[in-house]
């Protein structure tokens, strides 16, 4: 076994399994119970999900996997910015409202 993630919260722990698993590696969520006890009265941050595979020999590819899930996910979280005059949301690649032309 080994650790291959480290995860937001337990949804992300197996939506990141479930990416191995369409890979063929046998993955598992550890902690993820544990974080649900504690959900009722908050998160702690000592208790993250992580995500282990089964076959270490496979860590690279998994890592390599991983690695492009990060890039993917962080240009999911585009920073956005909201336009003054209409309320739409832009992405910061916009310097002006994609629905009213209202420069940011
Ligand atoms: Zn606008």
């Amino acid at each position: 076994m080994k650790k291959v993630y480290d995860a937001y919260d337990p949804q992300e722990a197996y939506i990141v399994k479930g990416i191995l698993e369409s890979y063929g590696i046998d993955a598992e969520v550890q902690d993820d119970q544990l974080h649900a006890l504690v959900a009722g009265v908050g998160y702690t941050e000592a208790v993250i999900p992580t995500v282990w595979i089964f076959d270490n020999s496979r860590y690279d590819e998994a890592f390599k996997i991983l690695e492009e899930y990060e890039e993917k996910k962080q240009s999911d979280n585009e920073v956005i910015w909201i336009c003054s005059s209409c309320k739409e949301e832009s992405t910061e690649v916009f310097t002006e409202c994609w629905n009213c032309g209202k420069s940011r």
